[in-house]
């Protein structure tokens, strides 16, 4: 029966929220006291001179800035098994692996019990919020969430994606039932050992399921869009399977293959209404509300690098809701949205003052010469002494320093936010990219973001021909003399020779750094290049990354390959069957 949830404290939790984000300085303050006397045993710590002194001025004194290649010896003496307080002062209980996505190497972070505590918190308060906008039911979460794989490091912890090691906690599944969030599927099907029938499986409970679906959701909206490409292959499979009640032979995993027979028994009404509702369906525009009447909306990371999978995203969504989820990463959460109801494309993320210690490194563009700072990743913006929480401008960039309860101190994130505003005294972010320079061969510099603008305006040309971008990367190219840059486009269909060129041209024109418009001119940058890949190449970049052990959940496709990435690479560079030179610049 559906009944309105009554155990979970909804406007409690708002109100609570509400008075912190009231108070962010002093809660700002408090927090950085509990994460030094918690931690002030640690030997990173006790190394630094803090004396027991946990204020802001102190902190800042005498704790250096870091970078996760500063913090890799400590990491790895606890993932040895050196089990004494070394970055935190209670146990670690397993080892997080990052992505790897975003950067091409996969960061080894420590997890332990504050972190679950923290990403509880945050659902929690995302969902309040979410739910005060769009109510929903209690019922069931069409949910593409998958564990990766869990290895043992060489002193016996468990190394896992942060998702995975949320979802292994004990908390994960009340925090679910309490927040109406209940995954369709059973474990077996999140943390089976094979992507695809996980996938197909997750597919079919939610069709088992269909009426009391209340919203659809991943962890990041790539994977949602990945499973209705998946599901426009397969749902005359899924509904033979309904209809039998008879899992198809594709699911040998035992024990996924044996939790989901479980669930499935003949039911040839239920086949029959899916299969009508997909053959009336015009190329599949609509197919979430069609076949999932009860949801309310679409949920997950839909900003930063997901914001090109929206278009196709909200082709499958139809009239539904699309609605961002959290800001954070596998060093720790950050932020959530204060206002559900505004479209991914101008989400904000309202900071949780007591999640963390934050500070801000103030970042300005195009800074004059001698000003730039010359890192090997990042050279793209003069920095300035960090600022707290508190002290950050509207409209400014900033670099974010984390100092948490999973033993970050002063961490530099490497991703760059603008401040959009406040809720009460918190600041709200705009996430706008990673802060590694991915484009650069000599004095023009651009980012994802840049990468981003320029293939959306050469997609236009695309929509006109009713043809689609289904994902795309970039490279550069430094063999040839002078070096350019490689884009690579997996399209759904095939294109002409005359769009191909004039998307080629526009992509060259919309990189409107100043160093690259006038290397461009003078030939310092040779002529932009498009390769377009065969259908299915991004899969094999997806599944490369599944074999060295990431999680679909957290995968991001990687915006630039470097030279080092020659895996990625080499199937990128197999899979190209044409090449387009740009004429843009004569
Ligand atoms: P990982 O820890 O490998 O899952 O990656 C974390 C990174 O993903 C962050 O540092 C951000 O760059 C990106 N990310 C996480 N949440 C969001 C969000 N809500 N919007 C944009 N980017 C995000």
């Amino acid at each position: 029966m559906l009944e309105k949830n009554r155990e979970f404290d909804i406007e409690g939790v708002i109100e609570e929220f509400e008075a912190l984000t009231k108070e962010a300085g002093r809660v700002q303050r408090e927090t950085l006291r509990r994460i030094l006397e918690e931690n002030g045993q640690a030997e990173y710590l006790q190394n630094l001179g803090l004396g027991g002194r946990t204020d802001p001025e102190t902190f800042k004194a005498c704790v250096p800035l870091v970078t996760h290649k500063d913090l890799e010896p400590y990491i790895k003496r606890i993932a040895d098994g050196d089990a004494s307080p070394i970055l935190t002062g209670k146990p670690v209980t397993s080892i997080s692996l990052s992505s790897g996505t975003t950067q091409g190497k996969r960061k080894l972070l420590l997890f332990n019990e504050e972190l679950v505590h923290s990403t509880m918190q945050i659902y929690r308060l995302s969902f309040a919020l979410r739910n005060r906008e769009f109510p929903i039911r209690n019922g069931k979460a069409l949910q593409f969430i998958y564990s990766s794989k869990q290895l043992k490091t060489k002193g016996d912890l468990i190394a896992a994606t942060a998702t995975t090691n949320v979802y292994r906690s004990e908390q994960f599944k009340s925090t679910m039932k309490d927040i109406q969030s209940q995954c369709c599927s059973p474990d077996a099907v999140i943390f089976g050992s094979d992507f695809n029938q996980s996938l197909y499986c997750h597919l079919l409970c939610g069709l088992i399921y269909s009426n009391e679906v209340q919203f659809i959701s991943s962890t990041f909206a790539h994977s949602i869009v990945h499973a209705f490409r998946t599901f426009e292959q397969v749902w005359e499979d899924l509904c033979t399977d309904v209809r039998e009640g008879v899992l198809s032979s594709r699911i040998t995993v035992p024990s996924i293959r044996e939790s989901v027979s479980r669930l499935l028994s003949p039911n040839p009404d239920l086949a029959d209404t899916i299969y009508k509702k997909c053959v009336g369906l015009s190329n599949w525009y609509g197919v979430i509300p069609e076949l999932w009447p009860n949801a309310k909306y679409v949920y997950g990371i839909m900003t930063g690098s997901m914001e090109p999978y929206l278009k196709k995203l909200r082709h499958y969504a139809g009239n539904l809701p699309l609605i961002s989820a959290e800001y954070g990463s596998s060093e720790g959460w950050i932020g959530t949205s204060v206002d559900p109801r505004l479209p991914p494309e101008s989400t904000t993320f309202a900071v949780l003052p007591d999640i963390g210690y934050f500070e801000f490194i103030p970042l300005r563009e195009n800074p004059r010469e001698q000003e730039l700072e010359r890192s090997a990743s990042t050279i793209h913006y003069a920095e300035s002494e960090p600022v707290s929480l508190t002290e950050v401008k509207v409209g400014e960039e900033y670099e974010i320093i984390i100092t948490n309860f999973a033993g970050l101190y002063r961490y530099r994130l490497g991703d760059v936010v603008k401040v959009a505003g406040f809720h009460n005294s918190t600041p709200k972010l705009k996430f706008i990219c990673r802060r590694g320079l991915l484009l650069t061969v000599n004095i023009d510099k651009n980012t994802e973001k840049d990468l981003q603008l320029s293939v959306e305006e050469a997609t236009k040309l695309l929509a006109a021909e009713k043809l689609e971008l289904v994902d795309f990367t970039s490279y550069v190219d430094m063999s040839t003399d002078p070096g350019h840059y490689v884009i690579f486009w997996e399209l759904n269909a095939d294109a002409s020779d005359d769009v191909l060129h004039s998307c080629c041209d526009c992509l060259d024109r919309a990189f409107v750094d100043a160093g690259y418009v006038s290397s461009r001119k003078v030939q310092a940058i040779g002529a932009l290049e498009l390769r377009v890949v065969e259908r299915g190449t991004f899969q094999k970049i997806l599944d490369h990354y599944l074999c060295l052990g990431a999680a679909v959940s957290q995968f991001k496709t990687p915006r630039c390959v470097g030279t080092s990435n020659s895996e990625v690479l080499q199937i990128l560079c197999t899979n190209a069957t044409k090449s387009y030179f740009s004429t843009a610049y004569g």
